[in-house]
């Protein structure tokens, strides 16, 4: 029999498992709360107006009180982006790397919210005790410097959490995977593994981030007389280093576009973790004065963000930089799923300024900073946990991930694939499942604010099937029409046949609020009501829509 207080971990996940995106999750242990990451996902066109999805933190924010800490992997937006929604409700201290810190500071500062904050910079293999959790930071390389996988010491072993990460053996810093400490906790026995999952169905291994720079410089010494502009993430400190390193070989004086690229260019160069040293950086405004083979712009937008440096200059949209046929613009980026459209759409229209671009489809100017197949076997293979849970994916990559671990001797019962809101209890002998919270997406449409699924719905409905406006006056003593039946639609058809529509919508409404009136209804509510439901019907039978129905039938 199992011992009544067995001590147990609960693990919360709020995010991130059935999509790459608003990664997070909330361990308890002993009553006490610990969040791992607070990420932000982006939307996908179908959500109209929709700028950013983050996960639902209703759950947390009744339990704030219990909250110990809130521990951050790493700097990417999918981790840290939803931070100054959640510390809204939430405030507990934050821990994570200097450079992760200073990103999320960063963030923070913009959105006035880092006065009340409590900011911890952990060095890497540090251990802190962050109230009732032993929190271990283990270096792994990614696509952004810094990074952490997290060791939690609990009274039930270890539970171990990838981060996001790959097994590169060349990175940019020379700051390695900590593989010798990973077996360790392997040999100590570690309980529960959580794994990255973004590159499950991909065999072999990620490619270094060093191969990006030598491609790179292959393609700019390709083109000694031309103009170079290069997007990629502002984070990805390691890739900017690159492009910096060929820029001072090749004597190309330097640009900086974009507001995060120059914040976090700066960032690094404080954190010691750039060096821009014998770097001529310029101005846009004096691009012009030199020959195009002597610049090299870096700029933000590789993933087609509307707003960024990238896409203005793709719309001819900047004042002193205009692209054309003496540019060639490199993509070294690869889309997030849910950015391939936007993405085409600025290659597309840096093609009709002209522009040469170059991107991940055409050559490799990118590397994943995810494990692949390979990399997640290595994994495995020195952590051997004894339950197994895959995480940050979309179903799919989570299913691979769990097949992986299968064949790398894995008990199928002791993997438990789960998705947002699944709750798990874990001891140090068995894992149940312990119901559900709520996890669905909350989103924020820019200055409108949060929204949940209602209005997103009405948008849907507006781009798909338009809209209809029904008015109409009655007189409530003679129960006439005063002021006649009137149909304005919205987004429908051209010319005569949203006349036909509007002509049968009449008489439809017409005759229903006739014969109500008739019966007496005298209700402007019922009558409202009435009349949208006669509309309905028309369309719905003889246009197949369903269209947003608006009345103002106004009775007096
Ligand atoms: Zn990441
Ligand atoms: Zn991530």
């Amino acid at each position: 029999m199992a011992n009544v207080a067995e001590p147990t971990v609960k693990v919360h996940f709020l995010g991130g498992l059935g999509e790459i995106g608003r990664n997070c999750m909330v361990l308890e242990q002993e009553g006490r709360l610990l969040v791992i990451d607070a990420g932000l996902m982006f939307p996908e066109p179908s959500m109209y107006g929709i700028d950013l999805i983050l996960p639902d933190f209703a759950w947390l924010k009744e339990r704030a009180d219990r909250v110990d800490g809130i521990v951050l992997t790493h700097g990417h937006e999918d981790h840290t982006g939803a931070l100054r929604y959640l510390l809204r409700d939430v405030s507990a201290p934050l821990y994570g790397a200097p450079l992760t810190i200073g990103f999320a500071r960063h963030r923070l500062t913009e959105a006035k919210m880092d006065k009340n904050c409590t900011f911890v910079e952990v060095r890497d293999n540090e251990r802190v005790r962050i109230g009732a959790f032993d929190v271990e930071f283990i270096p792994v390389t990614h696509s952004v410097p810094s990074a952490h996988a997290i060791a939690i010491h609990t009274p039930i072993g270890i539970v171990f959490h990838s981060g996001d990460f790959k097994l590169d053996l060349m990175p940019i810093d020379g700051r390695r995977t900590d593989v010798a400490r990973l077996a360790a906790l392997g040999d100590a026995g570690v309980t529960l593994m959580m794994a990255d999952s973004t590159n499950a169905e991909e065999p072999g291994f990620t490619a270094s981030e060093s191969t990006v720079g030598v491609t790179l410089r292959r393609l700019f010494l390709e083109r000694p007389n031309r103009r170079l502009v290069v997007a990629c993430f502002a984070s990805h400190l390691h890739r900017i280093q690159q492009i910096l390193d060929i820029a001072r070989d090749q004597e190309r004086k330097v640009v900086l576009l974009g507001r995060s690229m120059e914040a976090n260019t700066k960032l690094g160069r404080r954190l010691k973790l750039l060096n821009t040293e014998g770097i001529a950086f310029i101005d846009t405004t004096n691009l012009d004065r030199y020959p195009p083979g002597e610049v090299l712009v870096i700029c933000t937008g590789s993933q087609g963000e509307p707003m960024s440096a990238l896409s203005k200059l793709a719309r001819a949209d900047d004042r002193f930089f205009r692209v054309g046929p003496d540019d060639t613009v490199i993509l070294s980026s690869h889309p997030i799923p849910g950015n391939e459209w936007s993405v085409g759409r600025v290659i597309d229209d840096l093609h009709r300024l002209g522009a040469e671009v170059i991107h991940s489809g055409r050559e490799a100017v990118h590397a994943s900073g995810h494990a692949r197949q390979g990399e997640l076997r290595t994994l495995h293979q020195l952590i051997r946990p004894k339950f197994f849970v895959p995480i940050h994916g979309e179903y799919r990559h989570m299913v691979h991930h769990a097949d992986l671990a299968t064949s790398m001797g894995q008990d199928p019962k002791r993997i438990w694939i789960c998705e947002d809101g699944d709750v798990l209890e874990v001891s140090s002998r068995n894992v149940r499942r312990a119901g559900t919270i709520p996890a669905g997406y909350h989103y924020i449409d820019g200055d409108g604010g949060d929204l949940d699924d209602t209005p997103l719905a009405d948008r849907r409905m507006l781009a798909e099937h338009g809209a209809l406006l029904v008015s109409a006056g009655i007189e409530k003593k003679s129960g006439q029409i005063k002021s006649p039946v009137t149909v304005v639609p919205r987004g429908w058809f051209e010319g005569d046949r949203d006349r036909d529509l509007v002509a049968a919508a009449v008489k439809e409404v017409t005759q229903a609020l006739e014969e109500a009136l008739k019966s007496d209804v005298r209700d402007a509510d019922d009558l409202n009501r009435i009349a949208r439901r006669a509309l309905g019907r028309l369309v719905g039978q003889r246009f197949r829509r369903q269209p947003v129905l608006m009345s103002s039938i106004v009775v007096f």
